[in-house]
């Protein structure tokens, strides 16, 4: 074997480790200026502004990979008179390290809050980030998203992230919320109002959408997206029910965790993808159709060959989305 090879292999060996273990236990032990204890730094991802307070970083990417170092969800943050207030962390330390540059290009105010929207790892990994740069910020969330963390969640997606960018978070140790918020809060934060929503099991059992309320802006997490995802730990019933609920908040703007910001019509675009997903799933399966006959049929509906195809992951996940619908479906029968 090489020492190149060697080398290789040990960074792929200390990345795993100290996602599991953290960094600072190790490095007596490691550091060296021959060792690469850490990825590399995430390239600047540049600010779109939604509204007065309202920023993100828009994620071109639907899934975590090598060249974008985990980077495909989006963060956001509302700059208050007070203080910034940031919405998901990204997947990584260095993600939130990212973060928190593309900040400084919009004010010199710091980070006083964080808002994790739900347990999935490319939302609240680069709370790490956050910590480090002020040890008293607050990071809030759903009971749920600790509760996850508590119980391993961190460890799942720290390994799922090594995997998908060829170790490229190496260095990121599991940062839970310690504030809890369980939907319906307000929050004055100096000059700004934001309200807290909570619509049940939607994309997961914890999503928390946060209403800027001077700005008529929502951040929405992923209870709705223009990609084809994760469905697992959601429901389609919830979600049509949430898409009802998003859209009569007093809101213009809304920015979700996955593609682009927009009006109204992101929340109409995910609610006819939910019904006609869900709704046709069960009449099919009434016919006797397994998933995989389902699927095929599914394509053919209008809103899908016209909409939803054009959306990332369309080709790949749908199949996925079709058995979640059916297992859905087959439980609220009895
Ligand atoms: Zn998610």
């Amino acid at each position: 074997m090489s020492s190149m090879g060697r080398r290789d292999l040990f960074k792929r060996a200390f990345g795993l480790t100290a996602g599991l273990v953290g960094m600072s236990a190790l490095k007596p032990l490691y550091a060296s200026d021959e060792m690469i204890i850490r990825g590399p730094d995430v390239p600047d991802v540049p600010v779109t502004k939604v509204s007065d307070r309202c920023y993100y970083l828009l994620a071109q990417d639907p899934e975590p990979s090598p060249q974008n170092f985990g980077f495909f969800s989006n963060p956001g943050f509302i700059v208050t008179s007070e203080g910034v207030v940031v919405i998901d962390t990204g997947g990584s330390v260095q993600i939130g390290e990212m973060i928190l540059r593309q900040i400084k290009t919009v004010t010199d105010k710091p980070v006083i809050k964080v808002i994790n929207t739900h347990f999935h790892g490319d939302h609240w990994l680069g709370n790490h980030a956050f910590v480090k740069a002020n040890p008293d910020v607050e990071i809030y969330s759903h009971q749920e998203v600790i509760d996850q963390i508590k119980n391993g969640s961190g460890e799942f997606w720290i390994g799922f992230m090594q995997r998908n960018t060829d170790n490229a978070i190496s260095g990121t140790v599991a940062t839970s919320p310690t504030k809890v918020l369980k939907g319906g809060e307000v929050m004055k934060v100096g000059d700004t109002t934001l309200k807290i929503h909570h619509f049940g099991r939607v994309h997961t059992v914890a999503d928390l959408a946060v209403e800027v309320v001077e700005d008529q802006t929502v951040y929405s997490g992923d209870m709705m997206m223009r990609r084809i995802a994760n469905m697992a730990d959601g429901s389609y019933l919830g979600s049509i029910d949430a898409m009802d609920q998003l859209a009569a908040l007093p809101a213009k703007q809304f920015i979700p965790g996955h593609g682009k910001h927009d009006g109204q019509k992101l929340i109409t675009d995910f609610k006819t993808f939910c019904e006609v997903v869900y709704n046709k799933t069960g009449e099919y399966y009434d016919e006797g159709m397994s998933d995989f006959e389902i699927k095929p049929k599914l394509m053919e509906e209008p809103f899908m060959k016209d909409t939803a195809s054009q959306w990332p992951g369309y080709e790949s996940t749908l199949g996925k989305y079709v058995v979640v619908a059916v297992q859905e479906y087959e439980k609220n029968m009895f």
